[in-house]
């Protein structure tokens, strides 16, 4: 802590709330730019709308939904002609305020015109969304997940996953939604912060009973009742991968304006809190992702009306601990200065690499230093009341979050230090779901023609150029229609927009402009195919462009 203000550069700054710092040049930030406004609820649904555009059955883990206010009459309509098609269906929406937190504003509704139009959604915008009614009870009472997941690196994407998150209960039995029930928060709402005010609210130090457990307590259960958890696993690792795919082309937005490419900057890795609820047949749907999850491992006890005092939680403890450890240990500069001395020492010439050995006892020195801290930290995790889930289930839950036997299962990395509890799953699985990454490359184009570095939204000559050196404009499609297409999407995003501060496209209004095109070009095709082969003719256009400049020197 820096109360006086802080001069010399560090290895790593953790800071509470988000990026903004002006002045670091090096090391490693905990928070990308941009990150807290890439997940708030109406820019996280919009992100997922896109994605579900391009591949509907790939994002079916996340409700439908609607942006208010400018999406009402659409969200009327959609209704509307869903109930005619099948009179059967009696849904339920969740009507949830933006930038909102712990339940803050939430309510639910059986029909559209139920919405509190009153004030609070013109001033306050909301995303109202299909609530699911059937989730997975436990003891009766419905309950989410809180998972923590690492994104380490934006470019390579590099992500881990916690092998254990928390559980949170609601605390009055679960009933299907009805008229009459719809305003009981502590049957619906699973927030902690709203939990914890009711009455039958469980403080345990076990980590597998009471209100808040842990998430390898209720995989255990479910696994006694015959319940498939490596398939759980699998598409909770497919949900998180897939989530963060549809995150990342805003984020490399915000990065690029924030961090130019080849200027000295920091480089950032973040914790998200992925809010996760298990329906009836264990289908995992994402509620939402936090950009500051909490992570305090004590709770408020309330000693006599009015009087609080902080204790220790041993789940928190359980969990916490274990994800901020690693994500120390993951992003320890030691070991990268390690590693890059070794790859020196088998590399380069011999001579440094006498001047790096001697350096490298200093670091050992340090890292000894470190890994006592984090020994430290260690002890202050592990709680003697503690109730651990036995042995067999612990390493059955490695073993599946990995998707296969651990190769270091029981041998820890480090002398001293438990096996790495955050899992890499991308680039592991990359394979798997690169061809998800169409968005991605729309945003690089993006990028490439923002030109002023530091900007986010493109100006109308950045977009005519797009069009140029990709040849995009012919004879049905001349320069005045490009120009009207920018304005079109542009005045219309702008219009709905938050952000007032700069002018021009920004990336969603690109993205639909994109879309747009590919659509008029490849008429037939699917959606993500018809991007894909826009993609390609534009990435072709512009490699031959490149090749031609550097041929030339242009630069
Ligand atoms: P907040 O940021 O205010 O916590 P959330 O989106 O996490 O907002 O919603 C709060 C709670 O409402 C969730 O923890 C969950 O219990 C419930 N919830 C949210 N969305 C849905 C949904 N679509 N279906 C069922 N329950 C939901």
């Amino acid at each position: 802590q820096f109360p006086f203000g802080r001069r010399l550069p560090c290895d790593i700054y953790w800071h509470g709330v988000s990026f903004h710092d002006n002045n670091i040049f090096s090391g490693q930030v905990n928070k990308f730019p941009g990150m807290m406004e890439t997940v708030r609820k109406i820019t996280l649904s919009r992100a997922m709308r896109t994605m579900q555009d391009l591949f509907p059955l790939e994002y079916n883990f996340y409700p439908r939904s609607w942006i208010l206010p400018e999406e009402l009459p659409l969200f009327v309509a959609e209704v509307g002609v869903m109930k005619d098609s099948d009179p059967s269906w009696k849904p339920t929406f969740i009507v949830k305020p933006d930038g909102g937190c712990q339940g803050d504003g939430i309510y639910l509704i059986k029909d559209p015109s139920d919405i509190r139009l009153t004030g609070s959604i013109q001033s306050r915008p909301a995303v109202v969304q299909e609530y699911i009614c059937k989730p997975l009870l436990v003891d009766k009472l419905k309950f989410d997940i809180r998972l923590y997941v690492l994104l380490k690196s934006l470019e390579p994407l590099e992500i881990y996953i916690a092998k254990d998150g928390l559980s949170r209960f609601c605390t009055e039995p679960y009933q299907e939604p009805t008229l009459k029930n719809l305003h009981q928060v502590f049957m619906h709402l699973t927030n902690y912060s709203l939990n914890i005010h009711s009455e039958n609210f469980i403080h345990s130090d076990s980590v597998n009973t009471g209100s808040k457990r842990t998430f390898s307590s209720i995989l255990c259960r479910l696994s006694s009742r015959g319940a498939d958890v490596k398939k759980l696993w699998s598409d909770i690792i497919s949900l998180v991968i897939k989530t963060i795919i549809a995150l990342t082309p805003e984020l490399k937005v915000y990065y690029q304006s924030d961090i130019p490419a080849g200027k000295p900057g920091p480089t950032c890795f973040q914790i998200l809190g992925f809010d996760i609820l298990l329906m009836k047949n264990l289908k995992p749907m994402l509620l939402e992702v936090n950009a500051n999850p909490s992570m305090r491992i004590e709770h408020e006890q309330e000693l006599s009306p009015g009087v609080f005092e902080n204790v220790p939680s041993p789940v928190d403890e359980e969990v916490k601990v274990a994800v901020i450890r690693d994500t120390l240990r993951l992003v320890d500069p030691q070991k990268k200065k390690r590693k890059d001395a070794q790859t020196c020492y088998t590399k380069d010439h011999p001579l440094s690499c006498t001047k790096q050995g001697m350096k490298d006892k200093q670091h050992k020195h340090h890292s000894l230093k470190l890994s006592l801290k984090l020994k430290f930290y260690l002890k202050l995790g592990s709680c003697p009341s503690l109730e651990r889930v036995p042995e067999s289930s612990e390493s059955l839950l490695a073993a599946v979050a990995a998707g296969r036997p651990e190769p270091d299962a029981g041998r820890s990395p480090e002398p001293g230090l438990p096996s790495l509890c955050l899992k890499q799953v991308f680039p592991k699985y990359a394979k798997q779901f690169n061809y998800l990454r169409l968005v991605d490359r729309v945003a690089a184009l993006f990028i490439r023609f923002l030109g002023v570095k530091g900007t986010t939204k493109l100006g109308p000559t950045g977009f005519r150029t797009f069009i140029r050196n990709c040849k995009l404009s012919n004879s049905n499609f001349s320069m005045a229609a490009v120009d009207i297409l920018y304005i079109d999407i542009t005045r219309r995003w702008n219009s709905m927009g938050m952000d007032h501060k700069e002018s021009g496209m920004c990336l969603q209004a690109f993205v639909e402009a994109f879309f747009c095109l590919a659509q008029k070009k490849y008429k037939s095709l699917p959606l993500h195919e018809q991007v894909a082969s826009l993609l390609e003719l534009c990435e072709c256009h512009l490699a031959a462009l490149d090749e031609k400049r550097l041929l030339w020197g242009w630069g």
